[in-house]
């Protein structure tokens, strides 16, 4: 199943289905500079704990 995808990149806007490839686009590309995007409800997090939180309180995923 495609079509769900839930981490984005704050500074280009590329969404990737899951952590770690926008954890290594971050990495390569924005030197490490991550910011998490719910695509759901286009919240903005700039830390991991605080995006994680967000998805299993609002979205129960
Ligand atoms: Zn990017
Ligand atoms: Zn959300």
């Amino acid at each position: 199943m495609f079509g769900k995808r839930k981490y984005g990149c704050g500074k280009c806007g590329s969404s990737f289905k899951d952590r770690d490839e926008l954890l290594k686009h971050a990495d390569e590309m924005h030197n490490k500079i991550t910011t998490y995007i719910c695509i759901t409800c286009d919240e903005e997090f700039n830390s991991e704990s605080a995006f994680r939180l967000h998805m299993a309180r609002d979205h129960r995923i």
